[in-house]
């Protein structure tokens, strides 16, 4: 499918049935594999075959899952995850470990941030947050000897920072380091990271992908790019022989594949945070209209910033579509076709006045979710990056008296008319 256009990959790529097959992607809903001989079975644990065998480790539904996004992202090879939490630690612990150091910027969802500031630490592992706005120059200093990868978000929730793509892929790859981007929020229909350079690309599926709002999941594509073979005691894991798994050399067996092959066979294998087959059916329809939703999430977004920019009591509004955004120029030049549907703002009064908006909201729902096709508002000081002191927050983008606000795709009058009487109650 890979000459086809991002629409077309949407609804055709991955399951492709032939005769007499069904046309639907059909749920495995199995967690085991028939064989008729033990030589079949042992072939598969020894990987001289390719075949299922348990659905902790791999399950089909998924990977014809899988196989749609990696072709929607132009990658080499993909998996699923349960959740876009664990992708993103799959996507850096099949690299760094314990005496290991990684860099991320600060503009990060605030699950991401915990994750690889606090959990991995735990685990041995050194971050360096930087500044998404740092100069190369100054971005160059914060490697070292032990960096195995950096990791960032193409549009960071909530902040709505734009990543500079060159700068960061730059600078990894002078390193001899893969940058892993976190894509949720532009989505593959808006902008394929691959094409600026990076080298692994996240999502949660939770969001738009999946896009109403009934599924957790998450996705790991790498684009086979980065030559892991050029650093061996680097990426000793790749590279070396895996005892855990009988020799194996992953760079040497499995190519461009390498690196999932290897987030497969061992961190789903002992982990085991695989995504239902039921959940991926889920994402997989959702996929089906993603190019439809997305195009329509940020054409309401767009209107619904055109008009707080225009209300009184209205402090500042964000949103990278918005003509004169700080971040206006750069999503321009790598999500030409549009961002997302989610945008930022404050509400003159601080956050009483935000709390009051948000209570009066009638059609517009408070929940800690975003990008499904229903509208809804949070507040991250509140709620989700609660646990984050002021401090913290700024530095990761949020301004305490900051509302996100997750544009859907309902009539997009219905949704400011909301907004306009939840204005008149404060
Ligand atoms: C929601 C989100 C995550 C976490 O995904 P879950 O599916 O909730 O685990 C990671 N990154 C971004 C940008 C998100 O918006």
């Amino acid at each position: 499918m890979s000459n086809y256009s991002i629409e077309t990959k949407c609804i055709q790529s991955g399951w492709t049935p032939t005769k007499g097959e069904p046309r639907i992607l059909p749920i495995y809903q199995s967690t085991t594999f028939k064989y008729d001989t033990s030589e079949q079975m042992g072939d598969l644990f020894d990987l001289k075959a390719s075949g299922y065998f348990y659905t902790r480790l791999q399950n089909p539904t998924n990977d014809f899952v899988a196989a749609k996004i990696c072709d929607m992202e132009g990658g080499a090879a993909a998996m699923l995850t349960s959740s876009g939490q664990a992708a993103n630690f799959y996507s850096v612990f099949n690299i760094a470990n314990a005496g290991d150091h990684i860099i991320i910027s600060s503009a990060l969802y605030g699950g991401t941030f915990n994750l690889l500031t606090i959990t991995i630490k735990e685990m041995g592992i050194e971050t360096t947050v930087v500044d998404p706005e740092i100069s190369l120059e100054d971005l160059r200093k914060e490697f070292k000897e032990n960096t195995k990868c950096v990791l960032a978000e193409s549009i960071s929730n909530p902040s709505l920072v734009v990543l500079d793509f060159e700068k960061f892929a730059t600078a990894a790859h002078e390193a001899g380091v893969p940058l892993i981007v976190d894509n949720t929020f532009p989505t593959p229909v808006n902008c394929r990271p691959f094409e600026y350079g990076v080298d692994i690309v996240t999502h949660s599926t939770t969001k738009y992908m999946d896009g109403h709002a009934v599924s957790v999941g998450g996705c790991i594509v790498d684009s086979g790019n980065f030559d892991w073979t050029k650093y061996p005691d680097k990426f000793p894991g790749l590279c070396y022989p895996d005892e855990s798994y009988h020799g194996t050399t992953y760079t040497k067996e499995f190519g461009k594949a390498a690196y999932i092959v290897k987030a497969t066979t061992t961190l789903m294998r002992d982990l085991g945070s695989i995504q239902s087959p039921q959940n991926a059916f889920y994402v997989n329809l959702g996929l089906e209209t993603l190019h439809l939703r997305m195009q329509r999430h940020c054409e309401n977004a767009l209107a619904v910033a055109k008009w707080l920019k225009t209300q009184d009591k209205v402090a500042w509004v964000n949103y990278p579509g918005l003509e004169g955004d700080a971040y206006y120029e750069r999503a321009k030049k790598y999500m030409p076709n549009g961002t997302c549907g989610v945008l930022t703002f404050g509400i003159k009064g601080g956050r009483e006045a935000s709390i009051k908006f948000m209570d009066a909201l009638k059609l517009v729902a408070i929940v800690t979710h975003v990008a499904d096709t229903r509208s809804c508002v949070l507040h991250p000081a509140s709620h989700t990056h609660r646990q984050m002191t002021d401090e913290q927050l700024l530095e990761a983008g949020v301004k305490p008296d900051l509302i996100r606000f997750s544009v859907g795709i309902e009539n997009v009058n219905d949704i400011i008319a909301d907004l306009e009487q939840a204005f008149k109650e404060i």
